[in-house]
């Protein structure tokens, strides 16, 4: 170009400034670059700057600048896009690489650009978005509502500057049941349509939260609690009188629990966890009226939190009280024992043995989680090693959080788990359930590739309960598919099940992925599905979880087929 190496005008640099602001302010969660190309002058997003230890918002010839960060094996992709965009060859970018954030790790990016002309078709600016995919994302993608993360950023910061506030969560009862009977798409647009009434009617955006599931978060620095529940009847009133939507009408539930934080010697997740608590008490025993969560709890209720408190607390020290039993998997032809499924149970002398679905979804957005994560991993890793000794090809199932899959270490310390084990990894299979998609789903994807390159496998777990089985199963690499025991329950006296057994199979095959039937209780029920070009069979009429030492007891004495 004919003006390159010139400095920037101070008019030119205006103009720059302006521009960028603009496309800062729909570029989300993502980082910005603007480059004026008759000067290659840029200006870059600060939170880019600063994750990559970059010289300056400010740089001429950031392209250069930019390439000493990428991944030398990615770096002649790069330079070629680049290039072509500079001669005038190409008008648009898109290419994801790896760069090097400022703390040494290589972060996956996605890079997309475009140029554009002036008046007399000449390439004038050069801009775009960089998604950092390493980087936990503050916005739901959903509603284009803050996240959890988002929602925990501000409560910690609340909470450091000792700012009283009050914080409401309000969820859709029955999300679930919309879901199966209109399809994902209809419960979309319907979170969608809830978060766009509440930030109309309740708070700024910044102030709604999309939270888990069927539920929104709302932080309120001013309204009283009288003021709220007056609020929480008007938007019930409206949700109960029936809204048109998509041209149905809908009548919709809701549920809500309040919480006042005025004392500042607590931490975020306690807050959360009362918050939680008043929700579901909402639900489950007040019909949706609100609940407003005070200290003084019910006996009961009490116990219950101080229950998940001990839980919590134990991942602190050292994990005591958590132990793994191991649910054998069978061939479905041979019947043989060719792996089995790691389960997480925790027990005290107080409290006994609980069961992982009491205390797992509580724990699993918990920043402590991914330590528990990894101590099951690793537990179960070394556990498998002692049966592989006898039966080589044995398969571990170990059950993952969405949440754990969102460390951008998570490869990185299955890949070492696995080296020190000796273990080879075509013998893990991770289980993820149809909670992942909740996460970014480029970056699921590309977490899976890698870990599958390695020759890791991955199933799905509990196919066909959530709403998006078949999407997920369609845009991701799985091996096998795990159909929910839901689905086979009561497959002796009920053809409907046999039709529904027939279609997840086809899915299956159409994705070339295996599948395995959880929750094999009777003979009748073996005798059945084994006709379905089934791979694998789980559920009490083989064996109920049991521990370490009594698989390896089985093993040994060579009871390893589970036929009856
Ligand atoms: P899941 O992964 O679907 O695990 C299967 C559950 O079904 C287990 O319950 C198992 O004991 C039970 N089950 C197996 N066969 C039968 C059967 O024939 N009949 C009946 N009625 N039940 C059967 P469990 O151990 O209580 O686990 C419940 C859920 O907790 C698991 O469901 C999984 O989602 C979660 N979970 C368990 N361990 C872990 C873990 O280590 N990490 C994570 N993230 N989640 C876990
Ligand atoms: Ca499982
Ligand atoms: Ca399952």
């Amino acid at each position: 170009m004919e003006n390159i190496n010139q400095r920037i005008i101070e008019k030119a640099k205006r103009k720059l400034d302006s521009l960028f602001e603009s496309y800062a302010m729909i570029a989300e969660d993502r980082y910005v670059f603007l480059c004026d190309m008759r000067y290659d002058y840029s200006r870059w997003s600060k939170a880019l700057v600063d994750d990559f230890g970059l010289p300056s918002e400010y740089m001429y010839g950031a392209g250069e600048i930019w390439e000493e960060h990428i991944h030398p094996e990615d770096r002649g992709g790069y330079r070629l896009q680049l290039d072509n965009i500079f001669a005038g060859r190409e008008k648009c970018h898109d290419i994801q690489y790896r760069a090097k954030s400022i703390d040494g790790e290589y972060n996956l990016c996605t890079c997309r650009g475009i140029v554009v002309t002036d008046e007399y078709g000449k390439p004038e600016y050069f801009g775009g978005t960089i998604r950092n995919h390493s980087r936990r994302s503050q916005i739901d993608t959903i509603t284009g509502l803050r996240n959890q993360y988002g929602f925990f950023a501000d409560l910690q910061k609340y909470i450091r500057n000792h700012v009283p506030i009050r914080i409401g969560m309000v969820g859709i009862g029955k999300l679930t049941e919309i879901n199966e009977v209109y399809g994902y798409t209809v419960g979309n647009t319907l979170l969608q349509y809830f978060g766009r009434y509440l930030m109309d009617n309740v708070t700024s955006r910044n102030d709604t939260y999309r939270m888990d599931g069927a539920c929104f978060a709302i932080i309120s620095k001013t309204q009283s609690e009288q003021e709220l529940y007056d609020l929480y009847e008007e938007i019930r009133g409206h949700f109960r009188k029936g809204i048109k939507f998509n041209d149905m009408d809908m009548i919709i539930e809701l549920n809500a629990g309040l919480i006042t934080l005025d004392d500042f010697n607590v931490d975020d997740q306690t807050v959360y966890s009362c918050l939680n608590f008043a929700y579901e008490e909402s639900k489950i025993n007040k019909h949706g009226d609100l609940v407003i969560f005070k200290n003084e709890l019910t006996e009961n209720n009490r116990k219950r939190l101080e229950k998940l408190h001990a839980i919590r607390a134990s991942i602190t020290k050292n994990f005591n009280g958590f132990y793994l039993v191991y649910q054998p998997v069978v061939d479905a032809k041979s019947e043989k024992l060719i792996g089995a499924e790691a389960l997480l149970r925790w027990r005290s002398d107080e409290y006994g043995v609980v069961p992982p679905d009491l205390f797992i979804p509580f724990l699993e957005n918990d920043p402590l989680f991914p330590d528990l994560g990894e101590w099951i991993l690793n537990t179960a890793i070394n556990d498998a090693a002692k049966i592989m000794k006898y039966i080589p090809g044995f398969i571990i199932n170990v059950n993952l959080s969405y949440s754990q899959l969102e460390r951008t270490d998570f490869t990185d310390v299955v890949w070492n788990m696995i080296k020190k084990s000796e273990f080879s990894p075509n013998q893990l299979c991770l289980e993820l359930t149809e909670r992942c998609r909740l996460l970014d789903m480029d970056m699921l994807r590309n977490v899976m590739v890698s870990l599958r390159q390695g020759g890791i496998r991955i199933a799905l777990d509990d196919f066909g309960t959530g709403f998006s089985s078949v999407g997920l199963v369609k845009n991701l690499p799985f091996d096998t598919i795990k159909v929910d025991r839901s689905f086979v329950q009561e497959i002796e006296n009920d053809d409907r099940e046999k039709k529904l057994l027939n279609n997840f199979t086809d899915i299956a095959g159409t994705f070339g992925a295996e599948v395995c039937v959880e929750g094999i209780e009777t003979t009748g029920m073996r005798d059945i599905i084994k006709d379905y070009g089934i791979h694998s069979f789980q559920g009490y009429y083989y064996s109920k979880p049991i521990s370490i030492d009594e698989l390896l007891e089985k093993v040994k004495s060579g009871e390893n087929c589970f036929a009856r």
